[in-house]
């Protein structure tokens, strides 16, 4: 199994930052809400939209295209129930339309959940092989618009609030950490429909599907509460309610292995397929434990603490990776942090020859801000080391000092000052953010050697 790939695709796929999405706030005042109710009978699911006005088309916020086939998802998986109203494709947008005057104010979808990768935005659906199933409350937020002339040439989806409510005949739902029968003001969120047990003081719910070979759930269900109780200690608390992995099995059809991975509010989702993984593989259980280690990470940096601005993102993903090694090092003490620094080290002065840190996104390279701000991370660790304190215990003051929850560079380097960074290795971080021809000496000086 190639590592090298499984690697770059959950990097791709982790999609760190936060929503793929930014909908334009709304330029009108404060509209009603929509409600949806989506609910699951015997002939399947349903969702009810109430519409708070009147409009010919509404048209909805996420539309993103099947990765596959480059085509809307929602016909293979919408059926529109309510007469006079039609699910169509305008310009970038999947719209309800009226047949002739405006769409009536309440209007029946049924719908067959579709657990089908799209592009950059959450998968409408995750099925699990016992039937189980979260299903993503985003993809019903809707907008009205005038006219269908006018959403063929949108560009950007209008924010309009919408009110999204689950439930599943009284069947046991997992929603914001706990279990329920209802789930209300879904929002940008996945609702588990399904049984979980769950002790008062799991730090996490995990979900495995009963269809994984034996040998990775028996792995994740161990090393997955492992990590946030270890990333507690550490940190202390996240300021999120419980959260939430599922990890899904796609089969062993495919010849190879596929571990995909993505992120969204309080849930860290891992597809897993292939023959390869039927049996344990040091390569792949590895990457199954950084993909867990890093994400579950930035539950206290990126959504505790977090950054200002993305062109900053060293100092959530740098960090994660470093929280990450520590924890994959616990896991497994032969795990080689050699190399993953030896990477970082040459991944970042690669990056930094071309131009500064924070345009690194712009020239397409998001890996810079893993590798260089794990570098800059692991000078504060270094820092704190004759105190007995570690990278983990800076994240620690982050959260506890800052007032906004959005770190800017310099408060960052002010707060690795107040931990005892040294001024000298500040000016080196500073330099090398600005961007170098040749960084790996100034690196090695950070570093130490
Ligand atoms: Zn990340």
């Amino acid at each position: 199994m190639k590592i090298p790939a499984i690697l770059a695709m959950l990097a791709a796929l982790s999609g760190c930052a936060a929503d793929p999405i930014a909908p334009a706030p709304a330029s009108n005042a404060a509209p009603a809400a929509t409600e949806v109710e989506i609910t699951r009978d015997a002939a399947g699911w349903q969702a009810r939209f109430r519409f708070a006005e009147d409009a010919p088309v509404w048209a909805f916020e996420r539309s993103a295209l099947l990765r596959r086939e480059e085509t809307p998802w929602r016909p293979k998986s919408w059926t529109v129930a309510t007469p006079g109203v039609s699910l169509v494709r305008i310009g970038d947008f999947d719209a309800l339309v009226a047949d002739s005057g405006t769409v009536p104010r309440e209007v029946v979808i049924r719908f067959r959940p579709l657990a089908e990768d799209i592009i950059a935005d959450y998968d409408p659906a995750i099925i699990l092989s016992d039937g189980s199933l979260a299903l993503y409350g985003g993809h019903f937020n809707a907008f009205p618009m005038d006219s269908r002339e006018a959403v063929a040439v949108l560009r950007e989806p209008r924010e309009y609030p919408a009110r999204i409510a689950l439930t599943a005949a009284g069947a046991p739902l997992l929603f914001d950490g706990r279990r329920m029968t209802r789930a209300e003001a879904v929002g940008d969120r996945y609702v588990y429909v399904g049984d979980v047990s769950l002790a008062a003081d799991d730090p996490v719910a995990t979900i495995l599907d009963p269809g994984l070979p034996r040998w990775i759930s028996g792995q994740l269900r161990d090393f997955t509460p492992a990590v946030f109780r270890d990333y507690e200690a550490m940190m202390g608390s996240h300021k999120s309610s419980r959260p939430m992995v599922i990890a899904s099995w796609a089969g062993a059809e495919f010849r190879g292995a596929s571990t995909g991975g993505s992120v969204s509010p309080g849930l860290i989702t891992m597809r897993l397929e292939g023959t390869q993984l039927l049996k344990e593989t040091p390569g792949a259980l590895h990457q199954m434990r950084w993909f867990i280690a890093h994400e579950a990470a930035h539950f206290w940096l990126g959504q505790t603490v977090g950054y200002a601005t993305p062109d900053e993102a060293w100092i959530t993903e740098g960090g994660a990776d470093f929280l990450a090694m520590g924890a994959a090092l616990r896991a497994d003490a032969g795990f080689d942090a050699a190399k993953f620094t030896a990477e970082a080290r040459a991944d970042c002065a690669a990056a930094l020859a071309k131009g500064p840190l924070a345009d690194a996104r712009r020239r397409g390279d998001q890996r810079a801000y893993y590798a260089c701000g794990s570098l800059f991370a692991a000078a504060v660790e270094a820092a704190g080391r004759p105190r007995g304190k570690g990278f983990a215990d800076f994240v620690r003051t982050l959260i506890a000092t800052d007032s906004d929850g959005r770190l800017t560079a310099a408060e960052w380097l002010a707060a690795a000052r107040k931990f005892g960074v040294p001024p000298e290795q500040l000016a080196r971080i500073d330099a090398l953010r600005a961007g170098m021809p040749d960084a790996a000496p100034v690196i090695a000086a950070l570093l130490g050697d």
